[in-house]
């Protein structure tokens, strides 16, 4: 539900999150129940049934960073948080540039990446096509863990068999031969992924190196059965002020406090 900034005047500071993640609920979740803070959440409104908002919701986007930074302005934020996914390269940049130029403080919260293990059998790529193109030209069973609008991509490469799995359906159907489609939303226990990639036969796993724990399950099953994972680097990022995890956005806004 969006509701409008204008009824929410109760004097506190003025918190906008830029979310799309598990991290970006926490901390709405947890400065909802510290209460201190004007809290909204945004998200981009590309899922079709978001989950349950701690914190009053927009959806949709500002219109690049000159939007945003007049809606930082407009809405009198006092502080940004970007809790978006570290993929997510497009609004990160655009909150750096947007909180420059209203002069609003900005924080990022980013997860960090995993790493490769001993056991893990990791190709590393720079990009999606070039990790695509790093399967290899001889068809392979792949599971696909990608956003419905970044799967597209897998089109170069029609000769495997693609498990795609994404929370929303990918429509139109990938233009390749040989498709199955899973509609499921994370966290995913290494156990459960164990019995997908053994009831699928997959011999490779193209994924993002996103990070955290809801969907590290599929890394520590593909280590275990000695599956292949293409991994997607993270893209470049601006410099912003990075933190790991809640608690210190929680200590950030604290010391920020006494200038708000
Ligand atoms: P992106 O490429 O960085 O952003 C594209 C555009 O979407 C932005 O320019 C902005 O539009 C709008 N947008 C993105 N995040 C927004 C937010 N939180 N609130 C309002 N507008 C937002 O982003 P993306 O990779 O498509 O990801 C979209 C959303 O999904 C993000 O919120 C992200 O946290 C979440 N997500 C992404 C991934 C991923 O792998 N990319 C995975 C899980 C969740 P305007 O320029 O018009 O403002």
């Amino acid at each position: 539900m969006t509701t409008p900034f204008s009824i929410r005047e109760t004097g506190a500071p003025r918190l906008l999150i830029l979310g799309g993640t598990a991290e970006a609920r926490e901390l709405a979740a947890a400065l909802a129940a510290r209460r201190g803070f004007d809290v909204s959440l945004s998200l981009a409104g590309r899922t079709r049934n978001p989950l349950p908002s701690p914190a009053p919701t927009r959806s949709g986007g500002f219109g690049g960073a000159a939007g945003l930074a007049a809606h930082l302005k407009a809405e009198r934020i006092d502080a940004l948080v970007d809790a978006t996914h570290p993929f997510a390269a497009i609004i990160s940049r655009n909150a750096a540039q947007a909180a420059q130029s209203a002069g609003v403080p900005l924080l990022a919260l980013l997860r960090p990446q995993w790493q490769c293990e001993p056991g893990d059998l990791w190709t590393q790529a720079a990009t999606l096509p070039e990790a695509v193109e790093k399967l290899g030209p001889a068809p392979r069973r792949v599971l696909v863990a990608l956003g419905r609008n970044e799967v597209r991509a897998l089109e170069a490469a029609p000769q495997h068999h693609y498990l795609v799995r994404s929370i929303d359906p990918v429509e139109p159907p990938l233009d390749v031969p040989q498709a199955s489609y899973i509609e499921a939303r994370g966290p995913f226990a290494e156990e459960d992924e164990r019995a997908l990639l053994a009831a699928h036969r997959i011999d490779a796993i193209l994924s993002k190196n996103s990070g955290g724990a809801a969907t590290y399950g599929k890394i520590t099953a593909a280590r275990v059965l000695g599956i292949e994972v293409v991994m997607v680097a993270r893209p470049v990022r601006p410099e912003v002020e990075t933190v790991a995890s809640v608690g210190e956005v929680l200590d950030w806004l604290e010391t920020l406090r006494p200038a708000l």
